[in-house]
Protein backbone atom coordinates (compact mmCIF):
# COMPACT_ATOMS: atom_id res chain seq x y z
CA UNK A 1 0.00 0.00 0.00
CA UNK A 2 1.38 3.32 -0.84
CA UNK A 3 0.98 6.20 1.32
CA UNK A 4 0.23 9.73 -0.13
CA UNK A 5 0.76 12.92 1.61
CA UNK A 6 -1.07 15.95 0.25
CA UNK A 7 -2.20 19.71 1.90
CA UNK A 8 -5.94 19.77 1.92
CA UNK A 9 -7.16 23.65 2.04
CA UNK A 10 -9.00 23.94 5.25
CA UNK A 11 -9.79 27.68 4.60
CA UNK A 12 -9.67 30.38 2.12
CA UNK A 13 -6.65 32.30 1.80
CA UNK A 14 -7.46 35.92 3.23
CA UNK A 15 -4.44 39.03 2.41
CA UNK A 16 -1.75 37.02 2.97
CA UNK A 17 -1.95 33.15 3.21
CA UNK A 18 -1.27 31.34 5.99
CA UNK A 19 0.18 28.03 6.93
CA UNK A 20 -2.90 27.14 9.01
CA UNK A 21 -5.08 27.51 5.41
CA UNK A 22 -3.64 24.31 4.48
CA UNK A 23 -3.23 21.13 6.73
CA UNK A 24 -0.73 18.21 5.97
CA UNK A 25 -2.96 15.04 5.43
CA UNK A 26 -2.24 11.32 4.59
CA UNK A 27 -4.50 9.66 2.19
CA UNK A 28 -4.39 5.43 1.71
CA UNK A 29 -3.97 4.44 -2.16
CA UNK A 30 -5.57 1.47 -3.51
CA UNK A 31 -4.28 -0.98 -5.94
CA UNK A 32 -3.63 -0.09 -9.52
CA UNK A 33 -6.47 -1.48 -11.93
CA UNK A 34 -6.32 -1.86 -15.56
CA UNK A 35 -5.38 0.91 -17.31
CA UNK A 36 -4.04 3.05 -14.34
CA UNK A 37 -0.25 3.72 -13.46
CA UNK A 38 0.98 5.56 -10.06
CA UNK A 39 3.47 8.37 -9.88
CA UNK A 40 5.53 9.89 -7.27
CA UNK A 41 6.40 13.66 -7.09
CA UNK A 42 10.36 14.82 -8.08
CA UNK A 43 9.59 18.64 -8.84
CA UNK A 44 6.79 20.74 -7.72
CA UNK A 45 5.74 24.30 -8.85
CA UNK A 46 4.89 27.20 -6.80
CA UNK A 47 2.96 29.49 -9.09
CA UNK A 48 1.26 33.17 -8.31
CA UNK A 49 -1.85 31.67 -10.09
CA UNK A 50 -2.36 29.59 -7.36
CA UNK A 51 -2.95 32.41 -4.73
CA UNK A 52 -6.06 33.45 -6.58
CA UNK A 53 -7.30 30.53 -8.45
CA UNK A 54 -7.96 28.44 -5.50
CA UNK A 55 -10.34 30.67 -3.97
CA UNK A 56 -13.47 29.56 -6.62
CA UNK A 57 -12.65 26.10 -5.72
CA UNK A 58 -14.68 24.03 -2.49
CA UNK A 59 -12.47 23.70 0.98
CA UNK A 60 -11.30 20.41 1.31
CA UNK A 61 -9.78 20.13 -2.22
CA UNK A 62 -6.03 19.29 -2.42
CA UNK A 63 -4.05 22.62 -3.10
CA UNK A 64 -3.89 23.15 -6.19
CA UNK A 65 -0.73 23.28 -8.84
CA UNK A 66 1.40 21.58 -11.19
CA UNK A 67 4.31 18.69 -10.43
CA UNK A 68 6.76 16.47 -12.68
CA UNK A 69 6.22 13.15 -11.24
CA UNK A 70 8.05 9.50 -11.71
CA UNK A 71 6.11 6.39 -13.16
CA UNK A 72 6.77 4.58 -10.33
CA UNK A 73 3.95 1.42 -10.94
CA UNK A 74 1.92 1.24 -13.81
CA UNK A 75 -0.71 -0.93 -15.60
CA UNK A 76 -1.11 1.08 -18.60
CA UNK A 77 1.39 1.01 -21.40
CA UNK A 78 1.27 4.51 -23.27
CA UNK A 79 2.32 5.57 -19.46
CA UNK A 80 5.97 2.96 -18.51
CA UNK A 81 7.75 3.04 -15.91
CA UNK A 82 10.66 5.34 -15.08
CA UNK A 83 8.82 7.65 -17.79
CA UNK A 84 7.87 11.34 -15.97
CA UNK A 85 4.73 13.58 -16.57
CA UNK A 86 3.74 16.49 -16.58
CA UNK A 87 0.06 17.13 -14.29
CA UNK A 88 -1.69 19.82 -12.74
CA UNK A 89 -2.21 16.88 -9.79
CA UNK A 90 -1.76 19.43 -6.98
CA UNK A 91 0.26 19.25 -3.65
CA UNK A 92 0.23 15.34 -3.34
CA UNK A 93 3.32 13.06 -3.70
CA UNK A 94 1.38 10.28 -4.93
CA UNK A 95 -1.32 9.98 -7.15
CA UNK A 96 -3.06 7.31 -9.46
CA UNK A 97 -3.88 8.35 -12.66
CA UNK A 98 -6.19 7.18 -15.59
CA UNK A 99 -5.88 8.59 -18.87
CA UNK A 100 -9.69 8.26 -19.15
CA UNK A 101 -10.71 9.96 -16.51
CA UNK A 102 -10.62 13.50 -16.05
CA UNK A 103 -9.09 14.17 -12.44
CA UNK A 104 -7.46 17.69 -12.07
CA UNK A 105 -8.79 21.53 -11.91
CA UNK A 106 -7.18 22.05 -14.90
CA UNK A 107 -8.68 21.43 -18.20
CA UNK A 108 -5.05 20.24 -19.29
CA UNK A 109 -4.12 16.31 -18.92
CA UNK A 110 -0.93 15.02 -17.80
CA UNK A 111 1.74 14.54 -20.33
CA UNK A 112 4.68 12.83 -20.59
CA UNK A 113 7.47 15.19 -20.48
CA UNK A 114 9.63 15.27 -23.54
CA UNK A 115 12.36 13.90 -23.99
CA UNK A 116 15.20 16.69 -23.03
CA UNK A 117 18.53 14.71 -22.51
CA UNK A 118 20.53 15.96 -19.74
CA UNK A 119 18.38 19.11 -18.84
CA UNK A 120 17.05 19.01 -15.32
CA UNK A 121 13.27 17.70 -15.78
CA UNK A 122 12.15 20.63 -13.24
CA UNK A 123 12.53 22.68 -16.88
CA UNK A 124 8.95 21.25 -17.62
CA UNK A 125 7.48 22.90 -14.60
CA UNK A 126 9.17 26.43 -15.86
CA UNK A 127 11.28 27.35 -19.61
CA UNK A 128 9.66 24.21 -20.61
CA UNK A 129 6.17 23.91 -19.46
CA UNK A 130 3.55 26.63 -18.58
CA UNK A 131 5.69 29.23 -17.70
CA UNK A 132 7.96 28.98 -21.25
CA UNK A 133 4.80 28.56 -22.81
CA UNK A 134 3.19 32.10 -21.26
CA UNK A 135 6.34 33.77 -22.30
CA UNK A 136 6.22 32.36 -25.58
CA UNK A 137 2.75 32.69 -27.04
CA UNK A 138 1.72 35.89 -24.59
CA UNK A 139 4.82 37.90 -26.15
CA UNK A 140 5.02 36.59 -30.02
CA UNK A 141 1.06 36.59 -30.23
CA UNK A 142 -0.01 39.19 -27.97
CA UNK A 143 2.99 42.19 -27.74
CA UNK A 144 3.72 40.93 -31.97
CA UNK A 145 7.01 42.75 -31.58
CA UNK A 146 9.20 43.73 -34.33
CA UNK A 147 12.89 44.06 -34.11
CA UNK A 148 14.21 47.31 -33.15
CA UNK A 149 11.57 48.30 -30.95
CA UNK A 150 11.14 48.64 -27.14
CA UNK A 151 9.67 46.50 -24.53
CA UNK A 152 9.23 46.42 -21.14
CA UNK A 153 8.52 43.75 -18.78
CA UNK A 154 7.50 44.07 -14.92
CA UNK A 155 7.92 41.13 -12.91
CA UNK A 156 11.44 40.66 -14.96
CA UNK A 157 13.41 38.55 -12.43
CA UNK A 158 10.68 35.98 -12.19
CA UNK A 159 9.57 32.45 -14.40
CA UNK A 160 7.87 34.32 -17.14
CA UNK A 161 9.40 37.67 -16.93
CA UNK A 162 12.76 36.20 -17.45
CA UNK A 163 12.06 34.52 -20.34
CA UNK A 164 9.67 36.99 -21.79
CA UNK A 165 13.07 39.88 -22.05
CA UNK A 166 15.59 36.85 -23.33
CA UNK A 167 13.16 35.75 -26.34
CA UNK A 168 12.72 39.86 -26.91
CA UNK A 169 16.37 40.08 -27.21
CA UNK A 170 16.44 37.07 -29.62
CA UNK A 171 14.19 38.85 -31.58
CA UNK A 172 16.17 41.92 -31.53
CA UNK A 173 14.26 44.06 -29.24
CA UNK A 174 15.34 46.85 -26.58
CA UNK A 175 14.77 44.98 -23.17
CA UNK A 176 13.90 46.87 -20.06
CA UNK A 177 12.79 44.80 -16.91
CA UNK A 178 11.40 46.29 -13.62
CA UNK A 179 12.24 43.74 -10.33
CA UNK A 180 12.38 44.34 -7.05
CA UNK A 181 16.08 44.19 -5.65
CA UNK A 182 19.61 45.11 -7.24
CA UNK A 183 20.64 41.60 -7.46
CA UNK A 184 17.55 40.70 -9.55
CA UNK A 185 18.57 43.62 -11.63
CA UNK A 186 21.76 42.91 -12.14
CA UNK A 187 21.31 39.40 -13.14
CA UNK A 188 18.95 40.83 -15.86
CA UNK A 189 21.15 43.03 -17.25
CA UNK A 190 24.88 40.85 -16.69
CA UNK A 191 23.59 37.55 -17.36
CA UNK A 192 20.18 37.50 -18.85
CA UNK A 193 21.14 40.11 -21.79
CA UNK A 194 18.35 42.65 -20.86
CA UNK A 195 19.56 45.92 -21.90
CA UNK A 196 18.49 48.00 -18.61
CA UNK A 197 17.17 47.19 -14.86
CA UNK A 198 14.42 49.24 -12.77
CA UNK A 199 14.37 48.39 -9.59
CA UNK A 200 10.92 49.48 -8.58
CA UNK A 201 11.70 49.34 -4.56
CA UNK A 202 14.48 51.85 -4.51
CA UNK A 203 13.67 53.69 -8.21
CA UNK A 204 11.47 56.03 -9.22
CA UNK A 205 10.24 54.12 -12.14
CA UNK A 206 8.60 56.91 -14.20
CA UNK A 207 11.78 59.03 -14.12
CA UNK A 208 13.86 56.08 -14.68
CA UNK A 209 11.97 54.69 -17.34
CA UNK A 210 12.24 58.17 -19.67
CA UNK A 211 15.91 58.07 -19.26
CA UNK A 212 15.86 54.78 -20.35
CA UNK A 213 13.59 54.80 -23.17
CA UNK A 214 13.91 58.65 -24.75
CA UNK A 215 11.53 56.92 -27.44
CA UNK A 216 8.69 55.76 -25.99
CA UNK A 217 7.17 51.80 -24.82
CA UNK A 218 6.29 49.85 -27.54
CA UNK A 219 5.18 46.73 -25.86
CA UNK A 220 4.65 46.17 -22.80
CA UNK A 221 4.36 42.33 -21.18
CA UNK A 222 2.50 43.06 -17.87
CA UNK A 223 2.97 40.82 -14.90
CA UNK A 224 1.86 42.69 -12.14
CA UNK A 225 -0.70 45.33 -12.93
CA UNK A 226 -1.50 48.35 -10.28
CA UNK A 227 0.80 51.54 -10.38
CA UNK A 228 3.89 50.13 -12.25
CA UNK A 229 1.73 49.20 -14.96
CA UNK A 230 -0.28 52.91 -14.81
CA UNK A 231 3.35 54.27 -14.80
CA UNK A 232 4.60 52.30 -18.47
CA UNK A 233 1.53 52.32 -20.22
CA UNK A 234 1.84 56.60 -19.73
CA UNK A 235 4.95 56.09 -21.61
CA UNK A 236 3.57 53.94 -24.45
CA UNK A 237 3.85 55.12 -28.41
CA UNK A 238 1.28 55.07 -30.80
CA UNK A 239 -0.15 51.58 -31.61
CA UNK A 240 1.67 50.11 -28.64
CA UNK A 241 0.41 47.06 -27.39
CA UNK A 242 -0.13 45.63 -23.79
CA UNK A 243 -0.03 41.70 -23.13
CA UNK A 244 -2.11 41.45 -19.74
CA UNK A 245 -0.64 38.16 -18.14
CA UNK A 246 -0.43 38.80 -14.49
CA UNK A 247 -1.56 41.09 -11.56
CA UNK A 248 0.28 39.74 -8.91
CA UNK A 249 0.36 43.37 -7.31
CA UNK A 250 -3.49 42.93 -6.34
CA UNK A 251 -3.44 39.08 -5.63
CA UNK A 252 -2.91 39.31 -2.06
CA UNK A 253 -5.99 42.05 -1.68
CA UNK A 254 -9.29 41.06 -0.95
CA UNK A 255 -11.56 42.47 -3.79
CA UNK A 256 -12.88 44.75 -0.90
CA UNK A 257 -9.62 46.36 -0.10
CA UNK A 258 -8.12 46.78 -3.44
CA UNK A 259 -5.44 49.13 -4.04
CA UNK A 260 -6.20 51.96 -6.41
CA UNK A 261 -4.15 53.00 -9.29
CA UNK A 262 -4.34 55.17 -12.10
CA UNK A 263 -7.15 55.78 -14.95
CA UNK A 264 -5.40 54.27 -18.11
CA UNK A 265 -8.05 55.17 -20.54
CA UNK A 266 -6.64 58.44 -21.61
CA UNK A 267 -3.55 56.99 -22.71
CA UNK A 268 -4.89 53.85 -24.20
CA UNK A 269 -7.18 56.13 -26.36
CA UNK A 270 -5.03 58.79 -27.22
CA UNK A 271 -2.16 56.43 -28.62
CA UNK A 272 -4.38 53.86 -29.64
CA UNK A 273 -2.96 50.97 -27.63
CA UNK A 274 -4.02 47.49 -27.70
CA UNK A 275 -4.66 46.01 -24.37
CA UNK A 276 -5.07 42.05 -24.18
CA UNK A 277 -5.61 39.71 -21.49
CA UNK A 278 -4.24 36.11 -22.15
CA UNK A 279 -4.01 32.88 -20.32
CA UNK A 280 -1.40 30.67 -21.31
CA UNK A 281 -4.01 27.31 -21.92
CA UNK A 282 -5.14 29.61 -24.98
CA UNK A 283 -2.85 28.03 -27.00
CA UNK A 284 -2.95 24.07 -25.38
CA UNK A 285 -3.54 23.11 -29.53
CA UNK A 286 0.47 24.48 -29.73
CA UNK A 287 1.66 23.62 -26.58
CA UNK A 288 4.65 21.52 -27.74
CA UNK A 289 5.26 24.13 -30.35
CA UNK A 290 6.48 26.28 -27.60
CA UNK A 291 7.87 23.68 -25.87
CA UNK A 292 10.03 22.34 -28.65
CA UNK A 293 11.07 26.19 -29.96
CA UNK A 294 12.16 26.82 -26.26
CA UNK A 295 14.09 23.81 -26.13
CA UNK A 296 16.08 24.44 -29.20
CA UNK A 297 16.77 28.13 -27.94
CA UNK A 298 18.44 26.58 -24.71
CA UNK A 299 20.25 23.74 -26.98
CA UNK A 300 21.65 26.73 -28.67
CA UNK A 301 22.59 28.73 -25.63
CA UNK A 302 20.11 31.86 -26.54
CA UNK A 303 17.93 31.23 -22.96
CA UNK A 304 19.31 30.54 -19.80
CA UNK A 305 17.26 29.83 -16.76
CA UNK A 306 17.65 29.87 -12.89
CA UNK A 307 15.77 28.00 -10.71
CA UNK A 308 14.97 28.83 -7.16
CA UNK A 309 14.36 25.86 -5.53
CA UNK A 310 13.37 24.78 -2.12
CA UNK A 311 14.08 21.35 -0.52
CA UNK A 312 11.35 19.05 0.65
CA UNK A 313 7.51 18.51 0.32
CA UNK A 314 6.88 20.16 4.06
CA UNK A 315 8.31 23.05 3.06
CA UNK A 316 5.89 23.63 0.39
CA UNK A 317 4.08 26.59 2.02
CA UNK A 318 7.30 28.62 2.88
CA UNK A 319 8.05 28.07 -1.39
CA UNK A 320 4.87 29.35 -1.75
CA UNK A 321 4.87 32.75 0.44
CA UNK A 322 8.33 33.09 -0.67
CA UNK A 323 7.91 33.22 -3.83
CA UNK A 324 4.88 35.80 -3.23
CA UNK A 325 6.87 38.11 -1.65
CA UNK A 326 9.74 38.01 -4.37
CA UNK A 327 12.11 35.81 -2.76
CA UNK A 328 12.72 33.77 -6.02
CA UNK A 329 15.20 34.73 -9.04
CA UNK A 330 13.74 32.79 -12.20
CA UNK A 331 11.62 29.66 -11.56
CA UNK A 332 10.27 28.83 -8.10
CA UNK A 333 10.62 24.77 -7.71
CA UNK A 334 10.13 22.95 -5.10
CA UNK A 335 12.01 19.27 -4.65
CA UNK A 336 10.67 16.61 -3.06
P1 LIG B 1 7.41 34.92 -10.71
O1 LIG B 1 8.46 33.89 -10.86
O2 LIG B 1 7.57 36.22 -11.44
O3 LIG B 1 7.20 35.18 -9.14
C1 LIG B 1 6.39 36.19 -8.70
C2 LIG B 1 7.18 37.52 -8.58
O4 LIG B 1 6.26 38.59 -8.50
C3 LIG B 1 8.02 37.64 -7.34
O5 LIG B 1 9.27 37.02 -7.48
C4 LIG B 1 8.13 39.14 -7.13
O6 LIG B 1 9.33 39.62 -7.73
C5 LIG B 1 6.93 39.70 -7.94
N1 LIG B 1 6.01 40.45 -7.09
C6 LIG B 1 5.39 40.03 -5.96
N2 LIG B 1 4.61 41.02 -5.47
C7 LIG B 1 4.76 42.08 -6.29
C8 LIG B 1 4.23 43.40 -6.31
N3 LIG B 1 3.36 43.82 -5.37
N4 LIG B 1 4.59 44.23 -7.31
C9 LIG B 1 5.46 43.82 -8.27
N5 LIG B 1 5.99 42.57 -8.31
C10 LIG B 1 5.65 41.72 -7.33
O7 LIG B 1 6.02 34.30 -11.13
P2 LIG B 1 5.59 33.81 -12.59
O8 LIG B 1 6.65 34.14 -13.55
O9 LIG B 1 5.13 32.42 -12.47
O10 LIG B 1 4.32 34.71 -12.89
C11 LIG B 1 4.47 36.09 -13.20
C12 LIG B 1 3.10 36.69 -13.51
O11 LIG B 1 2.57 36.03 -14.64
C13 LIG B 1 2.07 36.52 -12.39
O12 LIG B 1 1.26 37.67 -12.34
C14 LIG B 1 1.26 35.32 -12.84
O13 LIG B 1 -0.03 35.32 -12.30
C15 LIG B 1 1.28 35.53 -14.34
N6 LIG B 1 1.07 34.33 -15.12
C16 LIG B 1 0.08 34.35 -16.05
C17 LIG B 1 -0.15 33.30 -16.86
C18 LIG B 1 -1.18 33.41 -17.92
O14 LIG B 1 -1.49 32.40 -18.58
N7 LIG B 1 -1.74 34.60 -18.12
C19 LIG B 1 0.63 32.05 -16.71
C20 LIG B 1 1.71 32.14 -15.75
C21 LIG B 1 1.90 33.24 -14.97
P3 LIG B 1 9.98 41.07 -7.34
O15 LIG B 1 11.14 40.75 -6.45
O16 LIG B 1 10.38 41.61 -8.65
O17 LIG B 1 8.93 41.88 -6.64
Amino acid sequence: MVQARKYVLVNYFVDQPKPTDLKLMEEELPPLQDGEYLVEAEFFSVDPYMRIYVQNLPLGITMIGGQVAKIIESKNPDFPVGKRIVGYLGWRTHTILNPNIHQSFSEQKPYLLPDIGDLPSSLGLGMLGMPGNTAYFGLLEICKPKSGETIVISGAAGAVGSHVGQIAKILGLNVIGICGSDEKCKWLTEEMGFDFAINYKTMPVAAKLREVAPQGVDCYFDNVGGDIAGTVIYQMNLFGRVALCGSISSYNADTKSLPKSTILQPAILLNQLKMEGFIARRWLNRWNEGIMQNLQWIREGKLHYRETVTKGFENMFDAFIGMLHGDNTGKAIVQV
